[in-house]
């Protein structure tokens, strides 16, 4: 046979392989294959990239600080509803009475005063930030915003949580768990003072169990009560749950500003402690507050072992290494996310943006092996840090098997959504249809929801991506998947 024809042959044959195995993939209702050939088909286009990851289904939002997530917008609603004010000098939102230097908010809503709003919006969130002398750097624009709310957050947890929850649902998302406050400022204060001249941990805890912790405890758990009365009130839930946002499962994780006095962060810790022992809405704690600061830095290994000793037994998420190069000293850059793990038996890692510089190989086998999650907020650390594309450590802690998920951080401070996040990695990083449903999926698995919950929530996650998936198929004719699946064979 001559040389042509052989050749000639060869690729007949080889193309026949490739059809059967594609009508093989088809009569077998791969979906999964079609849906994923499909994904890299449409990486390229924008528009069908963020249409195609707004419909996935994406699990959980796992790492949100709930005054960071919702939107100004609805921020400054929710501040007319309670009669608050606004001070035009930096555009802080403050308890009334109102007054000349600190006006109602009502008249941002005046519509010939859309200027207002939007200095407002802008002043509250990332919008159209430009540096000045008074706020020179993305970083410090970030972290000014909580304090301007402050005055309105606390109040409105219920409108801020049915708010997000209607969000959820809307992209695609079936449970988070949300950062906020939840020790009252008036006990805080007294165990604060209680504990003040005793520097042993067990002596601190016993004063603290002898002076009402259980009682501090029982009134969060009334007002996590009125909260959950409210919220179902608010999305307007009946028995069947359908209304949008009412099938989105949510629990809280009590927060400590890390930055607070040393005796402070004591009491707050073992506070949320005793209250995730007894309350299953309120699964974890971490510590919150830009980490670079002065307490933060050099309290940083008193925390980790205060942690260790007050919430062993309770779940830990710990924001570590949301650090960089020229921030802080170097040597602070060395050791955030090992203490936490190790020391503090955090079970999932809030951004570990440091990882080069703490030795990765040794601590990504323990993360791996501990099955410790990494919860990446891209948008976050591009804003906050700067850090983004190749120095990034998310293509490090997945090529070690360090368990992934993806999460917003502060969707309404940076203007962002979860699916916004998963563009990024499909982008920047290249992941294909099949990591992202993975990384979803690492999302439920690494919740903190109790076993069951976990395992219904999977199996859940497991049908609607089953129907994202069928619906994905029959959007295009035979031909088109076919052509779809031979294409993905070429892509990546
Ligand atoms: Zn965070």
């Amino acid at each position: 046979m001559p040389r042509w024809l052989r050749t000639a042959a060869i690729a007949a044959a080889a193309v026949i392989v490739v059809l059967e195995l594609v009508l093989l993939a088809l009569a077998l209702g791969a979906p999964t294959l079609v849906t994923a050939a499909r994904f890299s088909t449409l990486r390229a286009d924008y528009t069908a990239l963020r249409s195609f990851l707004g419909r996935m289904p994406k699990g959980a939002d796992l790492h949100v600080h709930l005054s960071g997530a919702v939107y100004v917008e609805d921020l400054i609603g929710w501040a007319n509803a309670k009669g608050l004010c606004v001070r035009p000098a930096d555009f802080t939102i403050l308890a009334p009475p109102c007054d000349e230097k600190a006006p109602p908010i009502a008249q941002a809503l005046d519509p010939k005063r859309q200027e207002l709003y939007d200095d407002i919006v802008n002043a509250l969130s990332m919008r159209f930030f430009t540096p000045s002398a008074a706020t020179p750097s993305r970083h410090d624009q970030f972290f000014a915003t909580f304090g301007r709310v402050s005055a309105v957050t606390w109040q409105i947890v219920p409108e801020m949580t049915a708010e997000r929850l209607r969000h959820y649902a809307a992209d695609a998302v079936q449970h988070t768990e949300l950062m906020l406050t939840l020790i009252h400022p008036d006990y805080r204060a007294k165990a604060i003072k209680a504990i003040e001249n005793e520097r042993n941990f067990a002596a601190r805890l016993a004063i603290l169990k002898a002076n009402d912790l259980d009682g501090a405890v029982n009134d969060a758990r009334q007002m996590i009560d009125g909260w959950s009365t409210a919220i179902d009130a608010d999305l307007g839930c009946d028995a069947a749950r359908e209304k949008p946002g009412c099938d989105v499962s949510y629990r809280y994780i009590a927060q400590v500003n890390r930055n607070a006095d040393e005796v402070d962060v004591f009491v707050q810790t073992a506070f949320a402690a005793a209250l995730i022992r007894v309350d299953p809405r309120v699964v974890g704690l971490n510590f919150v507050g830009p980490e670079d600061f002065r307490v933060a830095r050099e309290d940083y290994s008193r925390h980790m072992a205060m942690i260790g000793l007050l919430a062993r037994d309770v779940p830990v998420a710990l924001h570590a290494g949301e650090l960089w190069l020229g921030l802080v000293p170097p040597r602070d850059l060395t050791f955030h996310i090992r203490e936490a793990v190790e020391v503090a038996g955090a079970r999932r890692i809030g951004h570990g943006v440091t990882l080069a510089f703490e030795g990765s190989d040794t601590l990504l086998k323990e993360m791996r092996e501990r099955e410790i999650a990494i919860e990446v907020a891209l948008t976050s650390n591009d804003v906050i840090l700067g850090v983004r594309g190749k120095e990034h450590p998310l293509p490090a802690y997945w090529a070690a098997g360090v368990p992934v998920v993806l999460a917003t951080d502060d969707a309404g401070v940076s203007r962002i959504d979860l699916t916004n996040e998963y563009v990024r990695a499909a982008r920047d990083y290249r992941f294909g249809y099949r990591d992202l449903k993975a990384i979803a999926r690492n999302s439920l698995t690494y919740s903190f929801l109790s076993a069951p919950e976990k395992q219904a929530a999977l199996a859940r996650f497991d049908r609607s991506s089953d129907e994202f998936e069928r619906t994905v198929v029959a959007e295009r004719s035979v031909l088109a998947n076919m052509a779809a699946l031979i294409a993905g064979l070429f892509a990546r």
